[in-house]
């Protein structure tokens, strides 16, 4: 996924790398009566979603349970999508059930997310209210313009059946609404094999534009909730042409006959991605795209990766998911920064990026690297497992913690440019990733986090990684990036500017209020009295909000800064003081003094995403260690991987 308020980015570019069945009540009362609640365990469980109040963002959600044991206990997940828990649960407004022939039957709250039943051996409707209004691709929402549905928000599982096959049905669906959605279909009804492979699959339901293409033997479908003056649909589908050809034979690998791509182009504040194994939803400002496609791409390729990093290539720990508490890995490091690493080589194979600009990416993530003083305290590893802190503004310090993507996408770098030299040549990050869908994704195994990445690093390099790993990926060493750049004919330089400093830090919760999360000891704003927890109320003048970050970033030194402040200890006050200065220092990919024809040939390959040496790699033939064939699809080991 990608979470572009959480996500550093220097530029613009990388800031922004942030129908309708009438029968079917009648149809499901019909199998409510007869197949559905037969005491066998192979029926499936039947969800029917109402959707006839979009305008009050409620949904009327039936489970018909199948007979089995009296005592049921059904759960409603606390996180989906996005690493924190969210509590879905808050938005039930109640819950009810009854059997077969309509009786009540007593319903139980166990905690705040997991209800008990009783009484339900021949079977049960759980009948429940819930709000959704969450706009964006990790979110559910209804409203009177359509509905975008991330199922395990809205949908509570049977604890004792979550791996039974189930149903999903709609019902009254607005007139003119249309329903898109990676699940198959018959007639009326939507079918998972599982919960898990249900709620992996996002739903848009409403007056959407559509497009579909063939590519690399497999069909994709495109849909696109926008305003139609907002973008061009042939446009985009020419770039997710080219994203499909440069991962699929990155990757020498396509492990599903169809894959659907939905979009959400809103006016206002939009920016993220979110991956799923046979879709991705995404949405992005309507400006951003009119400007330039590279937002667009950078997040559909980084989406589209996740189909096999983090999806197919899974680390244990995430597996099962456990909808009930936070679900911890040490990985995130590879699955999503990894993820971001492959995302500039699709890039740079497809001819969306050269290696200018790629370079320049590559330097402002050393920048916000190294900028922050908590790469020397957090770890990858740890920054993964503490991905549960991230709605907090004090976890989100520079002081407290790092960004798994953005070290995370630079070990991507380090650990390719450590293979190819380990390897002579022979390997490179292509072929541990290829390796790792090998051994892990297609044997419908999971990879033993950290150790896992090495296992197959070490595999294709034939070399002890042991020491990258504890020193770069469980460790908190700094990175001598010249070491790792040096065979490719490049250094990092580190330059300094003086640039303007208020002298102290403020942040603010969504629509919260300013308030100042640190004061440069010793800088002209200790000493006009400014005090961390004051809240800003005025700002040269005006009342703070959102426009106060641009207010800020436009003062120059010398210039005196005017603000109103609520103390904690009570009392409006006004300070002033003179905008002072800091250095600032950036890092910036250069070429060494004199880069050797040899350095430049591995710069080349390395730019491709592939091993120098390697014949199988560079003719992108199936690598001696892949034993199914080439492209051939499967489906096999996705029902487990949600
Ligand atoms: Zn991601």
């Amino acid at each position: 996924m990608k979470y572009f308020s959480r996500v550093f980015r220097g530029t613009l570019r990388r800031t922004l790398r942030l129908t309708a069945c009438a029968a079917i009540l009648a149809a499901s009362s019909v199998l409510a009566q007869s197949s559905l609640l037969q005491a066998t365990p192979a029926q499936p469980v039947a969800y029917v979603l109402d959707l006839s109040a979009p305008e009050q963002h409620l949904v009327d959600v039936q489970i018909f349970l199948p007979a089995g044991a009296a005592q049921r206990e059904l759960q409603l997940p606390v996180w989906n999508a996005l690493y924190q828990v969210r509590d879905f649960a808050q938005f039930v407004n109640w819950v009810r059930a009854k059997n077969r022939a309509g009786h009540p039957l007593p319903v139980h709250e166990l905690d705040k997310s997991r209800w008990q039943i009783q009484g339900a051996q021949g079977g049960a409707i759980v009948e429940y209210q819930i709000y959704v209004d969450a706009p964006g691709p990790f979110g559910a929402q209804l409203n009177e313009h359509h509905a975008f549905l991330n199922l395990a928000q809205i949908l509570m599982y049977p604890v004792d059946a979550r791996n039974w096959p189930l149903t999903l049905r709609f019902s009254h669906v607005p007139n003119g609404w249309h329903i898109a959605t990676p699940l198959r279909s018959e007639r009326d009804a939507f079918l998972a094999d599982n919960y898990d492979e249900l709620v992996d699959s996002p739903v848009e339901i409403g007056n959407f534009a559509e497009s579909d293409f063939d590519e690399a033997g497999g069909h994709f479908r495109v849909i696109i909730d926008a305003d139609p003056a907002d973008y061009d649909m042939a446009r985009i589908v020419a770039a997710l042409h080219k994203i499909v050809i440069a991962a699929t034979t990155w990757m020498n690998d396509r492990p599903f006959d169809t894959y659907t791509f939905i979009y959400h182009f809103p006016r206002g504040p939009a920016g993220g991605g979110m991956e799923h194994a046979y879709s991705t939803a995404i949405d992005l400002n309507a400006d951003s795209i009119k400007q330039s496609l590279a937002a667009l791409t950078g997040v559909t390729s980084h989406e589209f990766f996740h189909l096999w990093n983090v999806k197919r290539i899974r680390p244990q720990t995430l597996q099962p998911v456990d909808y009930t508490k936070e679900n911890y890995t040490r990985a995130l490091w590879f699955s999503e920064g990894v993820t971001s690493t492959a995302e500039g080589i699709i890039e740079l194979r497809n001819g969306l990026l050269d290696e200018k600009h790629y370079l320049d990416q590559l330097s402002e993530e050393i920048t916000e690297l190294e900028r922050r003083p908590a790469h020397l305290t957090q770890s990858a590893e740890e920054s993964s497992l503490d991905a549960w802190l991230e709605g907090n503004s004090y976890y989100r310090r520079p002081e407290r913690s790092i960004s798994y993507y953005n070290k995370g996408e630079l070990l991507g770098v380090m650990l390719d440019l450590q293979v190819r030299e380990a390897s002579h040549a022979q390997a490179s990050l292509r072929e541990v990733l290829q390796w790792m869908n090998a051994n892990y994704a297609r044997k419908n195994r999971f990879f033993n986090d950290s150790e896992g990445v090495r296992e197959a690093a070490e595999a294709v390099s034939h070399a002890d990684l042991a020491s990258f790993f504890s020193k770069y990926v469980a460790g908190t060493e700094e990175i001598p990036w010249d070491d790792f750049f040096r065979s490719v004919g490049l250094r990092v330089e580190a330059i300094a500017n003086n640039v303007p400093d208020p002298g102290f830090i403020a942040s603010r919760n969504f629509d919260g209020p300013m308030s100042v999360a640190a004061v440069t000891p010793g800088s002209a704003a200790d000493h006009a009295g400014l005090q961390v927890g004051d809240t800003i109320v005025e700002l040269q003048g005006k009342p703070a909000g959102q426009e106060s970050r641009q207010e800020l970033s436009e003062l120059s030194s010398g210039d005196m800064l005017v603000v109103k402040v609520h103390s904690r200890r009570g009392g409006d006050r006004e300070l002033k003081w003179k905008v002072g200065s800091r250095q600032e220092i950036s890092y910036e990919i250069k070429d060494l003094v004199q880069v050797t024809p040899a350095q430049r040939e591995r710069r080349i390959a390395w730019l491709k995403g592939e091993a120098q040496n390697s014949d199988a790699a560079t003719s992108g033939a199936a690598p001696a260690w892949v034993e199914t064939e080439g492209a051939a699809p499967t489906g096999a080991n996705a029902s487990g991987v949600n």
